[in-house]
Order: C-alpha cells, then sequence, then structure tokens
C-alpha cells in the first residue's frame, strides 16, 4: 500500500498538485462560488470543486489482546484470501448484519464450522430474511443469541475465545475471528452540505432522490454526475460513500473515475 501511495504522491506532484500533510479538514462551506475547506490550523483551501475521501472508522471490539491478534487471525473482510488462511478450520463472527451472514454463508460453504455471535436475541433486526433462511439451514452455522466475546486465548494464533451469553462463559474453539460490527463515516467535516444515508454515508449520484436535490439543481438543468453529491461540485468516494464496496482497489478506482466527473463539472460551470 505505502509504495501505491508514494508512487501517487509522485504523480500527483507532477501535475502540480499541492500536497498539504499532514492535515486535518475541519468543515466545509461554500462562499463566491467555490467550496472552502477549512483546515484545523484555521487555513481555508478553495476549489470550485471538492472530492471527499474521508474513509469510515471502524468499529472494533471492545476485547483485551485483539490488537495483537489482528496481526494474524482477526478479519475485518471475508473473501477467498481469508478463507485460504482459515483452511476449514472452525471461526468465529461477530455481528448481526447483511455483512455478517454473508461472511458466515461463505465461510461455511468453505468448509468452517462457524459460530456467528450477535447481541441481540436473534437476526431479524438487522438481517435480510433471506440470508437469515439460508443460515437457519445451514448446518454448519450456529447462532450464538444475546452474546458477547469477552476474552481472546492463543498464544502466536488465536486457540480459542471466551464467550459469554445467556447459559454463563463458555470457551469456544477458533482460528480465526471476522468482525462486522460496522463503521461510522468521516462526514460529520462536511458540515451538513451533503446528503448522507441514516448511518452518515455520502449519498451520490444514482443514489439521490428528487427529495436531496434542491433548487440548484433545476438551475443547473442536470442530475448529479457519478459521485457527485447531493452539493453541485462535491464529490465522494470509497469508503466514505453510500453503498461504496469498501475495498482498497475499490476505493482507488473510485476516486480516479471520479476526477472524470470533476472535468466534466468544471466544462459546465465554465
Ligand atoms: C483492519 C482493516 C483491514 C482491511 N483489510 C482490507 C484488505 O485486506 N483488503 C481490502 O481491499 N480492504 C481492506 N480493508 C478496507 C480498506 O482499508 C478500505 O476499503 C479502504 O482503505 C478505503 O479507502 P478510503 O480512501 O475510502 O478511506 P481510508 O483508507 O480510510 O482513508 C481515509 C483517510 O482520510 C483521513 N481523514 C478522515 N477524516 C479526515 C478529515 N476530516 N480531514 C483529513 N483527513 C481525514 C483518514 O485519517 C484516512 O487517512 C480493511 C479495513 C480495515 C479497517
Amino acid at each position: 500500500m505505502s509504495i501505491l501511495a508514494e508512487r501517487a504522491v509522485v504523480q500527483a506532484e507532477k501535475f502540480g498538485a499541492q500536497l498539504s500533510i499532514p492535515c486535518v479538514a475541519d468543515s466545509l462551506r461554500e462562499e463566491g462560488g467555490h467550496l472552502i475547506v477549512r483546515l484545523s490550523d484555521g487555513t481555508d483551501v478553495a476549489g470550485r470543486a471538492v472530492i471527499v475521501a474521508s474513509g469510515a472508522q471502524y468499529r472494533r471490539l471492545d476485547v483485551a489482546r485483539l490488537e495483537e491478534f489482528e496481526e494474524s487471525c482477526v478479519y475485518y473482510a471475508a473473501t477467498e484470501i481469508e478463507a485460504k488462511m482459515c483452511g476449514g478450520s472452525p471461526v468465529t463472527i461477530v455481528g448481526g448484519g447483511n455483512s455478517a451472514g454473508q461472511a458466515a454463508l461463505f465461510l461455511s460453504s468453505k468448509g468452517s464450522q462457524v459460530n456467528l455471535v450477535i447481541r441481540g436475541p436473534d437476526l431479524a433486526k438487522s438481517m435480510s430474511s433471506y440470508l437469515i433462511d439460508r443460515i437457519v439451514e445451514d448446518a454448519n452455522i450456529t447462532v450464538r443469541s444475546e452474546s458477547r466475546i469477552t476474552a481472546l486465548e492463543g498464544d502466536e494464533s488465536l486457540a480459542a475465545l471466551e464467550l459469554t451469553g445467556p447459559a454463563g462463559v463458555e470457551r469456544v474453539v477458533c482460528s480465526a475471528l471476522f468482525s462486522f460490527i460496522g463503521a461510522d463515516p468521516a462526514s460529520g467535516w462536511l458540515s451538513g452540505c451533503a446528503a448522507t444515508d441514516s448511518k452518515g454515508f455520502v449519498l451520490t449520484d444514482l443514489a439521490l432522490g428528487p427529495e436531496h436535490l434542491d433548487g440548484r439543481w433545476d438551475a443547473l438543468g442536470r442530475l448529479p454526475l457519478p459521485f457527485e453529491t447531493s452539493h453541485p461540485g462535491l464529490f465522494a468516494v470509497g469508503d466514505v460513500r453510500s453503498g461504496s464496496t469498501k475495498r482498497v482497489a475499490a476505493a482507488v478506482g473510485e476516486g480516479s473515475a471520479s476526477v472524470r466527473s470533476v472535468h466534466d463539472y468544471l466544462a459546465f460551470v465554465r
């Protein structure tokens, strides 16, 4: 990743981009036809277009030794790569949303016995019924409701975890822990300039309905461009964007594709 980032910096500088590192964007406002980003040191950075790529903060389980095992056996995604690393051994998944459900079915299909740990009494509150039906039918998946992970065990790698639930404290053997307990988008600094979904992820292009588009859009006589938010000239890409695939390759691809939209936008406002 760092090589990719280093090369991106070289390329950006080649095209005359000015980099400010480190800095924190505190707020956003519109003034005189420009979008102005206020940095935490009080500096204002003005642009006719802004691309937001501030990502999301993944929630982490509050359990001792998590950081230690994050280097080897705690995962935040379940793809072929993670499945290969588990090699069909027993795994525990924590989380009751669709991503946890999809991971449970996927890892079960790869031969793992799966314990799916949820805080609530059942999955109905937070998971789609088509996933629940398949989970219920899957003999490899056990749903552990009203439970919490209270300890992690193992020397160099995870060997077991402690589950605290209605039946008391139980030791569950597993070689990997998958965490799908959500993420908080870094969209607060947008100061309400862009419409978001109920969790604060920024809505763009086709996700924006008429209720999000105010009179400015009537005056422009067009719909939002790909990656454009409800604010004309403000674009969002990567994890902060509602509905994006939360992966590095997707974020990098969206970032580069959004530049095309910025060019189109600048052509409109010229
Ligand atoms: C533990 C973990 C493991 C993962 N493993 C993989 C993996 O193996 N493969 C994969 O493809 N994906 C993985 N992901 C997901 C991947 O990291 C993200 O999808 C990707 O990094 C999203 O890129 P982004 O640029 O949108 O956001 P980020 O990479 O999160 O970058 C956003 C940046 O903006 C900064 N920022 C936030 N707010 C502000 C602000 N107000 N002002 C200035 N800067 C700000 C943040 O500090 C951060 O540096 C993993 C994620 C986690 C948490």
